[in-house]
């Protein structure tokens, strides 16, 4: 299938390495030019470069934290009119939510809810005057199905479903989407490393904990990035402008309902 953004422009948040980096390489193999940031340099030019060997594609590195209004700015400046936007950055800790104090609400809400809503605020506009936009945030499952140790992922994703919700309306008739891309178990570094704390609290071992989880999922795994990222890049196609909305889950038949 031709996805036809072939030459398009793209902004990638937090795609040095899992679900971000995915989607990056999904969009770049469809032709797009992709700018991709991150905090640590070295895993950004890594994957940088690795993307640029398997597609060819124009990859822009951006180092700062997307959480902060200098991280954006930097993004920004280097991929002012993107076509598409995919907004991602880490989760927040998992925890109780009696030990979180207002600082700890606060910088899950500006992860996980301020910083997409500000790059979407700065992009979509130029989307809608050029009648192209596609928009895919990077939620989560604990969306759809709460998971109690994440409770500030839980909520400050919750907002952002909401918000989205909402504007995803005002923005279609100009060909611009917004949709959510839920992620279920994947494999990468952040749920090994919430497997490497669920094991040191269990006194279990990490790969044994990872193996469990995967054999929970009806699909019997977790889900490849590659996975993740060919969805990313087909909500991002030229076909996919009546996707509006929309909150698709990839969690390997995870959530148990006949339909969501
Ligand atoms: P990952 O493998 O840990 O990768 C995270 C990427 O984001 C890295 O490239 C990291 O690079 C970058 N990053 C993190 N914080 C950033 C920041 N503040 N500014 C810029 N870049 C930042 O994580 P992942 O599994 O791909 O998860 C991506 C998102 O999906 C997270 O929000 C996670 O909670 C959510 N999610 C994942 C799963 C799963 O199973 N994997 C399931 C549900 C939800 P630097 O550290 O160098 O900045």
């Amino acid at each position: 299938m031709d996805t036809g953004i072939d030459g398009r422009r793209a902004l990638v948040c937090a795609a040095s390495k899992g679900l971000g980096r995915a989607c990056a390489m999904a969009l770049a193999r469809e032709g797009v030019a992709v700018t991709i940031t991150a905090r640590g340099a070295a895993a950004l030019e890594q994957t940088a470069a690795e993307i640029r060997t398997a597609t060819g594609a124009s990859v822009t590195t951006v180092v700062g934290d997307i959480t902060t209004e200098a991280g954006r700015a930097a993004a920004l400046a280097a991929c002012p009119d993107p076509d598409i936007l995919v907004n991602n950055a880490g989760g927040p800790p998992p925890g109780d939510f009696r030990a979180w104090e207002r600082e700890d609400w606060l910088r899950a809400l500006d992860a996980n809810m301020l910083t997409p809503i500000f790059l979407i605020r700065a992009v979509v506009d130029g989307m809608a005057a050029r009648r192209f936009g596609r928009i895919v945030n990077i939620t989560s499952a604990a969306v759809l199905s709460p998971i109690p140790t994440l409770g500030l992922s839980n909520g400050a994703r919750a907002g952002l479903t909401g918000f989205v919700a909402g504007l995803a309306r005002q923005v279609a008739r100009h060909n611009v989407t917004l949709n959510n891309l839920l992620p279920g178990p994947f494999a990468t570094d952040r749920l090994r490393s919430n497997a490497a704390a669920e094991a040191a609290r269990s006194g279990r071992d990490v790969e044994a904990v990872i193996a469990a989880r995967a054999a929970a999922v009806p699909a019997g795994r977790n889900g490849d990035p590659a996975e993740f990222g060919a969805a990313c890049a087909f909500l991002c196609s030229a076909q996919a402008g009546f996707i509006v909305g929309q909150n698709l889950l990839l969690d390997g038949g995870s959530f148990n309902a006949s339909f969501a």
